[in-house]
């Protein structure tokens, strides 16, 4: 069933569920964010799903802005997808050998994203960072890394210093069990703050292996790139001799057919234009692509979307570089499931049908949600602000938030974060299921349609409501 169809429910409720979890798994879940730690209470477990709606244990149907966390562009379970998935499945889970159809989901993203002009497929965005990282570094031949606070890029060790997503939830500084020697080799640095990144280069560029960058971080809030800041990183990196990253792993074929890279360095998109750049509409690269693009990384990380679903993440970037990979270079890199028939046939299907019209209906669903819940906000004197990188959003609450905006991790932490809970478990009561946290993205898809952002505008007022109180 999925669902859209009727059930009665007679099974476990999502609250014994967790229980029983708890008894055998840590904290109940397989990922620290899903178990409701900052919003409290019981989180849903989910029976099924169709299209913009999770059903859960009760079986209650749910419009859903998790999309789980990312891969859900075209809804849950399209059709096609599940269809792609099925025939794959017939034919084998897995060989260990190659296949067609890695070489074929390679040539779908470098048709999207040039810059990626060889692939290696593994199973997870943590593995595709964490490759990243080892191929700069094998590269340079030198060891440090710069990332930026609030930007997530997985869990490995290095990379998880003043990271976002899970990280900013749980209100960690990182993570025991991480050697300091290993974060040693880290430079965390304020985000959008081009002045500290300059000094940065200044004093150690000879030392810096990468710049690992979310292009438009999307762990901590939406925090939009100052114009010129990815630029910035290009310049520098460049002129030191060390790699940029892009971390597209949550905004690659979200924001656009080329990710937030064709979105900003084709596409000119800036938070200075008139509407936050909310019109510009996301395009296809263009024969010529390096010519027009303001910035070019050497390296891309990719995971989510690619997949449609499925355990799927991707390295692509420079051939010179790319090709230090095992088997023909010194860089060594494995999976046993890496690529495997049934993920890349969910890759395929989802980028086949993530056309021009997917992303004008996931851009238009997603204004309106905006819409209605600030409006909602408003009316009952909230005090927020909708921050935006092309279709994905988040709201940033506070007085602080609403009259300067977000733009960096720090500003996201000093957020009236104690306003999420009630906002969030008052939409989930009425039947609409928000990120458990005020650091996540919101994540629309092509299945939100009008009857869902009617659910989202008929319980916003009461959720606003909740805030404030
Ligand atoms: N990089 C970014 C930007 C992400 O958002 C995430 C996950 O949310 C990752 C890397 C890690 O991906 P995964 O959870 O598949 O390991």
């Amino acid at each position: 069933t999925t669902a859209n169809s009727t059930s009665t429910a007679a099974g476990p409720t999502s609250t014994a569920l967790f229980e029983a979890a708890r008894a055998i798994i840590p904290g109940g879940v397989d990922s620290p964010v899903r178990a409701f730690g900052s919003v409290g209470g019981a989180p849903r477990f989910i029976a099924s799903a169709g299209g913009a709606r999770v059903r859960d244990a009760e079986g209650r149907d749910l419009v859903d802005l998790v999309g789980s966390w990312g891969p859900a562009l075209l809804g849950h379970a399209h059709p096609e997808v599940v269809a792609a998935v099925q025939e794959a499945a017939a034919r084998g889970l897995s060989f260990g050998a190659p296949t067609e159809s890695e070489t074929i989901l390679a040539e779908l993203v470098r048709d999207r994203v040039p810059a990626a002009e060889r692939m290696r497929f593994v199973s997870t965005g943590t593995e595709a960072t964490m490759t990243a990282i080892r191929l700069a570094r094998g590269a340079t031949g030198r060891d440090v890394v710069v990332k930026f606070a609030g930007c997530y890029h997985g869990h490995s060790d290095g990379l998880l210093a003043a990271a976002g997503s899970g990280v900013a939830t749980g209100g960690l500084p990182g993570s025991a069990g991480v050697p300091a020697g290993i974060t040693a080799l880290t430079i965390v640095l304020p985000y959008n703050d081009i002045t500290a990144l300059q000094e940065c280069f200044a004093e150690r560029g000879s030392e810096i292996a990468a710049v690992i960058v979310e292009p438009a971080p999307a762990n901590m809030g939406i925090v939009p790139p100052e114009p010129g800041f990815n630029e910035e990183i290009r310049r520098l990196t460049a002129a030191n001799g060390a790699l940029m990253i892009a971390d597209e792993v949550l905004t690659g074929f979200r924001v656009g057919p080329a990710g937030f890279w064709g979105l900003e360095a084709i596409d000119g998109w800036s938070t200075d234009l008139p509407d936050g750049g909310a019109g510009v509409a996301p395009s296809w690269p263009g024969a010529d692509w390096r010519e027009r693009a303001a910035w070019v990384p050497d390296l891309l990380t990719f995971g989510k979307v690619i997949g449609g679903g499925m355990p799927l993440a991707a390295v692509g970037g420079r051939a010179d570089v790319m090709d230090l990979l095992a088997p023909i270079g010194p860089v060594y890199q494995a999976g046993t499931l890496s690529g495997n028939p049934l993920a890349t046939a969910a890759g395929i299907a989802t980028l086949r049908l993530a056309d021009d019209a997917v992303y004008a209906s996931v851009a238009s669903a997603s204004a309106r949600i905006q819409a209605v819940v600030s409006e909602a906000l408003t009316a009952e004197g909230v005090a927020h602000r909708v921050q935006r990188s092309g279709s994905l959003f988040s709201i940033m609450l506070g007085a602080d938030a609403a009259e300067r905006g977000v733009r960096d991790f720090g500003q996201a932490q000093a957020q009236e974060t104690h306003w999420f809970p009630p906002f969030f478990h008052t939409f989930l009561n009425a039947g609409v299921a928000l990120p458990p946290s005020v650091f996540e993205a919101w994540f629309v898809s092509a299945a939100h349609g009008a009857p869902e952002i009617e659910a989202i505008a008929a319980a916003a007022p009461t959720a606003a409501r909740a805030a404030a109180m």
